[in-house]
This record gives structure tokens, sequence and C-alpha cells, in this order.
């Protein structure tokens, strides 16, 4: 008798690869091979995104893909290696940085880029150790996949594989990795590396690829004088803009937006010390680091537009004319105000236009700004009266009764104008029951540790439908508990 000590044959990834970036030439990037972490094991997987990748069923259960996504065994095809960008960073020049810790496997089919996040040491490492945080790593894998629930561009997470290597950060916690997928990586720190070691050959290159492949209409537009460049630093700007009026929308504070942060699509990027607001306050800063609140919740929107003035300085020898590139910018102040104006009206279930919009919603923000409103809450709450339920609920949020029931008249006055019934269907897709709050985070962090990754199973399944009800989960959708605004989050990741 035959015995087969062999492991069952696997399935294969069903991934295939092009690699374009890799194409790109030598000055763009490093070729390098991951640095493998002992015994892993899983963390986290979205079965959502390995449907959208065309991944083969079972394999992102199988021991070929926990190998590989932790780097310890290269895919057939890819070609990993750790781009080289600069940027400025808290406002000042930082010169050269690049993929520190991650390695860029490939694209696949269907256009997406496939990322390794703490794959180890890479030429761009400078000092740090080319890892990623169990911790930090539970995070960014959870926002991702909860940003786009919520329809917010950004980079997605397929997993999280750990490793009991020790990694030293304030104490010495866990090693992880996560899979980051988005169409590119490209930051605006991409450009203003080579635009900053006068390259142009290579800054003009890599500015033709994001246009033929990701803004072709820019070669097309008439505007500009036909300028491809400027239409592309306006294209990027009106992107950039749109993004901020939903991270205001939604309360979301991304705490390190440096240049080198900064996606080329408009996309959220490089989740660190991000924050989702529990009670509402403009000068929230979530970033312990950064200490003079350059980030703060309500400055974002004025940093993207300095951040884009960054991206235009570095087009600026493709565009030719500043007053083209200044043209260009421009566009961000008025897409900005008006894609923020559209997401208030749907928080607040108001479909046609009326004169007295711009008040109901400048009022009601200064409200929950002087109580520090549960953001969350409010707007759950607030949708759930518009859809039938007594005003009480929303009215116990606040301290100012008085305040708070003439504002309410006036909305209600305004609601009168409008099919109730779909002003409540628009808020209770518009005002998600659940967010990422750090607490959340917390939680499910702390069941890892103790190798028990169900935590995190049970918050992806409620942050995948965000907007739904989840029946027995109203703890996850309540006020956070008292330790929760003591977590201090930091660059540290
Ligand atoms: P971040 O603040 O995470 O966006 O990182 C800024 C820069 O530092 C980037 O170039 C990162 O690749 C690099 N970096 C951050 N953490 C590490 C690390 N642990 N090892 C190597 N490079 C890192
Ligand atoms: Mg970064």
């Amino acid at each position: 008798m035959t015995v087969h000590t062999a492991a069952p044959p696997q399935a294969s990834s069903g991934l295939q690869w092009r690699n374009r970036y890799a194409a790109l030439g030598p000055e763009y990037h490093t070729r390098l091979l991951p640095t493998p972490l002992p015994s892993p094991y899983w963390v986290g997987r979205s079965e959502a995104l390995a449907r959208t990748m065309g991944l083969a069923p079972d394999w992102l259960h199988g021991n070929d893909a926990l190998a590989a996504l932790t780097g310890n065994q290269p895919l057939p095809g890819s070609e990993p290696l750790a781009t080289v960008y600069s940027g400025h960073q808290f406002g000042v020049w930082a010169g050269q940085l690049g993929d520190g810790r991650a390695l860029l496997l490939g694209e696949t089919q269907g256009g997406l880029e496939v990322q390794l996040k703490g794959a180890g040491r890479t030429p761009y490492s400078r000092m740090g150790d080319g890892r990623a945080v169990l911790r930090s790593s539970i995070r960014e894998f959870l926002c991702s996949e909860a940003m786009q629930a919520l329809s917010i561009p950004t980079t997605r997470a397929l997993c999280v594989t750990g490793s009991d290597a020790p990694v030293r950060r304030e104490e010495i916690e866990t090693a992880a990795v996560v899979t980051r997928v988005a169409p590119s990586f490209i930051r605006f720190g991409h450009f203003e590396h080579f635009a900053a070691n006068e390259q142009l050959v290579e800054l003009r290159r890599l500015a033709d690829f994001v246009i033929d492949s990701f803004y072709p209409q820019c070669r097309t537009t008439g505007k500009f004088a036909g300028n491809p460049y400027a239409a592309l630093l306006e294209a990027v700007s009106e992107r950039t803009a749109a993004l901020m009026a939903q991270w205001q929308a939604v309360g979301f504070c991304h705490g390190v937006m440096n240049t080198d942060n900064m996606s080329i699509l408009g996309l959220t990027l490089d989740y660190g010390p991000f924050q989702f607001l529990d009670g509402y306050d403009p000068a929230h800063v979530c970033n312990h680091s950064d200490t003079q609140g350059r980030y703060a919740y309500a400055r974002q929107p004025n940093i993207a537009y300095w951040n884009l003035h960054c991206l235009g300085q570095a087009l600026l020898p493709l565009i030719g004319e500043p007053d083209l590139a200044l043209a260009a910018l421009e566009s961000y102040r008025t897409v900005f105000p008006a894609e923020l104006e559209t997401r208030l009206r749907a928080k607040l279930g108001l479909r046609q236009s009326h004169p007295d919009d711009r008040a109901l919603i400048e009022d009601i923000l200064k409200l929950l700004a002087q109580e520090h409103t549960d953001h969350t809450i409010f707007w759950r709450r607030l949708s759930h009266h518009v859809a039938g339920s007594e005003a009480q609920a929303v009215r116990d949020l606040f301290r100012d009764r008085a305040g708070f029931d003439a504002w309410l008249r006036r909305y209600e006055t305004r609601l009168a104008l409008e099919d109730a019934t779909a002003c409540a269907a628009t808020m209770l897709r518009s005002n998600p029951k659940f967010v990422l709050r750090n607490h959340l985070g917390e939680l499910a962090i702390r069941q890892a540790r103790d190798k028990d990754f169900s935590g995190v199973a049970r918050l992806l399944a409620l942050l995948e439908n965000p907007f739904d009800e989840h029946p027995g989960h109203d703890a996850e959708a309540g006020f956070p508990p008292d330790w929760a605004s003591a977590i201090e989050i930091s660059c540290s990741s």
C-alpha cells in the first residue's frame, strides 16, 4: 500500500500579472523580494475584495496564499519592487522617502495593483525596520474596507497576516502584513521626487503614464489650450476636493496628510493615526504626534489644497505656464464647497434646493460643534426621526434643548416641502450606523493579540454594510466608553 504524505495540491491563485510600473524603468523603483516572517497566521480577510479581484474561491484560505501574502513565497509572475518618492511632511520638504516597508507585487487582471505593507526593509527604509505591527495593520485593513462600503474612494485591503516575530515600537509588539489593493499607489510625492531632482524626462514619463492609464480625457479636453498636464492637475484637484467633502461629511480625520500620503487618484491612502470623530469638534486632532494640530479635522480641506499646490509646483516644468497651473488648481475652490454641500444636503435628506438650506446646514453644524455632540449617533438618530420615530432620541443628545428645538422646527418646516419617504431613505443611506471608532478597533486588536481573530471578522461584517441595522449589534453603534478618549494613536505604526 502506498501512503501519500504530500500535502494535497492547492488551488492556484488565479492571479495573472502584468507589471507596468516595473516597466517604467529603474529610475522609479528598486526590485527586491520581501523578507520572510516566521510561522504566519491569518488575521483577517476580505471575501468581498477576493471576489472583485477574481481570486480562485478557496485560494485565500490556503497555506499557499498565507505564505505568499506574508512575503514568504513569491507569486509566479509578480515582480516585487519598492518605489521611490519624496514629499512634504508636516509642511516641510522632507526629501527622498519611498516605500520603506511596502512592496508592489505588480498589477493583476482588472487593473488592480497589489502591495504587501510590512514586508521588510527596502533601500528607502531609512531608520525604519520595514515592518508594520499587528495593531496598525488591523486598523488599516478594517478602515480600508469600511471606507469602500461608505462609497468613499480608498485603497482596499485583501487581508492581514500576522507573525509572532517581535517588532520594537514604544513597546515590543508583533509583526503583520497588509495586502493592499488599488488601481495605483502613485502619490503626489512621486511627482515631487522627479521635479526636485530635475529629472524632467522621468517626470514626463510618469505624468504620461498616469494620464494614459487613469485620466485619458486630459489629452482630449479642449481646456488649458490643450495642455494635458494642466488638465491632469485640474482632474486631480477635483477628485481630491470630492474626497475631502466625503471625509468631512462622514467625520473622518486622516491624521498625516503629508504629500507622500496623497493619492494621485484621489483615494484615501496610508491609514495610520486616522480617526472617525466621536463628538463633533472641528478642532479635533487625531494624531498624537501632531502637536501643532496641522491636520485637525476642519483643516483637512485646506491642507489638501496646500498639498495640491505642491503637486502643481512639481508639474510646473511640464505645464510650462504658472498661470495655467493656478487656473487648474482654482477648480478646487468651486468643487470642494459644491461637493460638501451635496453631501451635507444628503445627510439632511434635502433633495430639492431651497434658499434657506445653507443656513440650516451651518446652524446645525454650529450646534454640534458647541456641544461636541456625537457625530455618527446624531445623524443616524435624525435619520430615524425623519423616518418616523419620536424626536426625543435626537433632542436627548443636546444640553441646549431650546436651541435644538428651534433648529428642528425650521428643519421640519423645510422638510414639509419634500417627499418624506424619499428623504428618510436618502438619510438612512447617507448616515451610517457603524463607523470604525477607535475603541471598536482597539477591542478587536486586544482580542487579536490573544490570537482570537473573531472580533476582526465581526467588525468587518458590520463595517461592510454600515447602513444596515444589524440587530443585536447596537453596542457597536453606541457611544464610546470613557476610556476611548484616552486612546493615543501616533505616527508609530
Ligand atoms: P508614513 O508616515 O507611514 O506615511 O511613512 C512615511 C515614510 O516612512 C514612508 O517612506 C514610509 O515607507 C516610511 N516608514 C514608515 N514606517 C516605516 C518602517 N517601520 N520601516 C521603514 N520605513 C517606514
Ligand atoms: Mg505614507
